[in-house]
């Protein structure tokens, strides 16, 4: 697209931006041409079932989702696939699983029983684990099955090709290779061993073009995590019988399931790593276009780790860095929009416990809520434009609503669930407060439960203690001997006021501070620390204001009052 004075114009959001650059490669080469116009363009992404997925690999989703989306918006045909490469083979034990489970090292994932009762497989097990919260996460995607693939026969064409080319893609793998050539007669294909079912140790040695056969052996010593049986024999290499090596294997898929935007992690994109070899091979062995954001000439960017407290967790370590644990920290709707409002190429660092990440979180969501329906107004078009496309593209769950939802600040939510003391009776008491009204949909009935829910839930387990109080019922001994006479008489004068009339706003309630301060000659900071002490037993804690709107302004005026005996 091009502006008035023929400069190149740029969408705003990075997905809209991908979206045209794919388009114009298409517009300009043939054999992508050929692929979107019998296709459609297929966004795709695949991921190994072999165990707890990382919220990395999510970040993958979300991105790709997204650009469908974009291309969608644009009119161009295109979805989005997600396939488990799931007849990949099992490598290593995570901590989940019982020992028993060793003898299946080297067996494809999807011959593998779940761990768990009611699913396929292994593979469908852990796959299955994610597909489950897309709809919570807005993610549409095509879910395919790599092993059904090649069962039916769709990987046939490539592997000829790649068997016939077995010394080319040999010299690409030297070429890539620290070591220069490995020099090893290797064929790039990995049998499923008749015997004893395992593909992780099968050695392929001689392809017979003619009968369309390959050698091989199940070698005991071939890799150091599972041992093959000894088993010699050839067998057809089409229909399911084995697989590809894995960076045979996705420069394949891109002719096979004609793919136009693929991109991964950075650490599949380093020099010589996997990215490398497989454009390649798509370019000298296959000729096909390797996918955005690769060319046949260059790689490419990567999009960026997503770290939770600065560490890339692996699947196999740590609690709630699995991308379906991550709901437990914050709603999936809420991480979606942080996928989507920071650009591929930039580092999420994200530490939801003991840190006010969470809140921040919500804050930006709110904030770009309310620039989306013109509620808040910001100079920077630019900027103005861009947080209405971040709502757009991050927005969950049918079409984005009408007019505003209500928004309860997270740290008022995260204050009122404890002193109402759960998120039902808080919802209660944000009708006291004056924040919801008596006739309120059930849209936002609905979105302001869940915030309470979320918030009690972050109070519990992961908020740093400043956001975590008790109100107590009386003025506790331990805080009472803190307070000076003075501080005791304006907290009393105060509670006066707080019983004269029925209910102040907070604007009112603020002025009856500033008198109570005026008139007793308390320091205005320790007034408000004698406050914070005789009704939390803490020094510091939620606007004063709030909290006793919270609280309840008879009640607050109870506690205090307990300072008189
Ligand atoms: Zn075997």
């Amino acid at each position: 697209m091009t502006d008035k004075r023929g400069k190149e114009k740029k969408d705003i959001h990075w997905a809209d931006n991908i979206a045209e650059t794919v388009r114009s490669r298409a517009q300009v080469d043939p054999i992508l041409k050929k692929t979107v116009k019998e296709r459609g363009y297929i966004v795709y992404d695949e991921k190994t079932p072999s165990g707890k997925i990382h919220i990395g690999a999510g970040r993958g989703w979300v991105i790709h989702d997204c650009i469908a989306k974009a291309m969608r918006d644009k009119g161009m045909k295109a979805k989005f696939i997600l396939s488990s490469d799931d007849t990949d083979p099992f490598d290593k034990m995570n901590k989940d699983l019982p020992p028993g489970y060793k003898k299946y090292l080297g067996m494809p994932f999807r011959n593998i029983p779940s761990p768990v009762k009611g699913y396929e497989s292994f593979a469908d097990y852990y796959f299955s684990e994610c597909v489950e919260k897309f709809e919570e996460f807005g993610i549409e995607a095509e879910i395919q099955s790599t092993g059904k693939a090649y069962d039916k026969g769709l990987f046939n064409r490539t592997i000829k090709i790649a068997l016939d080319n077995a010394d080319k893609i040999q010299e690409i793998y030297g070429r890539f290779s620290r070591k220069g050539s490995v020099g090893t007669k290797r064929l790039p294909f990995n049998p499923i061993c008749e015997k004893c079912g395992k593909i992780g140790t099968t050695y392929a040695y001689a392809w017979d073009p003619v009968r369309e056969v390959v050698k091989y052996r199940c070698e005991a010593n071939l890799v150091d995590w599972a041992k093959g049986c000894g088993y010699e024999g050839e067998v057809s290499p089409y229909d399911g019988r084995g697989k590809f090596p894995w960076k045979v294997e996705w420069a394949a898929k891109w002719p096979t399931i004609g793919v136009s935007v693929e991109t991964a992690g950075k650490d599949h994109f380093t020099y010589g790593g996997s990215r490398s070899v497989a454009i390649a091979i798509s370019d000298e062995v296959f000729d096909y276009p390797p996918p955005y954001p690769s060319t046949r000439k260059d790689i490419g960017k990567a999009y960026e780790f997503f770290t939770i407290g600065g560490k890339k967790m692996s699947t196999s370590k740590g609690r709630g860095v699995s991308f379906a644990g991550m709901t437990d920290y914050a709603p999936a709707s809420l991480l979606r929009y942080l996928l989507v409002k920071t650009r591929p190429h930039a580092v999420i660092d994200f530490d939801p416990v003991g840190t006010n990440k969470v809140v921040l979180l919500y804050e930006a969501y709110d904030r770009t809520e309310r620039i989306f329906y013109n509620k808040e107004h910001v100079s920077n078009e630019k900027e103005a434009q861009h947080e209405k496309r971040v709502y757009e593209l991050s927005h969950v769950g049918g079409p984005v609503r009408k007019t505003q939802p209500i928004q309860i600040p997270f740290t008022y939510a995260a204050a009122l669930v404890q002193i109402a003391g759960d998120a039902d009776a808080a919802m209660g008491a944000l009708v006291r407060t004056g924040h919801v009204g008596k006739s309120v949909s059930a849209a936002d009935r609905k979105y302001i439960i869940e915030r309470l829910a979320y918030a009690g839930k972050w109070v519990e387990e992961f908020a740093p203690d400043d956001y975590k109080f008790i109100v107590n019922k009386s003025v506790l001994k331990e805080s009472r001997v803190k307070l000076s006479d003075v501080e005791v008489s304006a907290l009393l004068m105060f509670k006066e006021k707080l019983l004269k009339r029925r209910e102040y706003t907070e604007e009112e309630c603020m002025e009856i501070i500033k008198g109570a301060v005026g008139e007793s000659g308390v320091l205005p900071r320790m007034f408000y620390r004698a406050a914070y002490l005789a009704l939390l037993n803490k020094e510091h804690g939620p606007k004063l204001t709030s909290l006793i709107k919270m609280i309840g302004q008879k009640e607050t005026a109870l506690i205090l009052g307990t300072l008189e005996k």
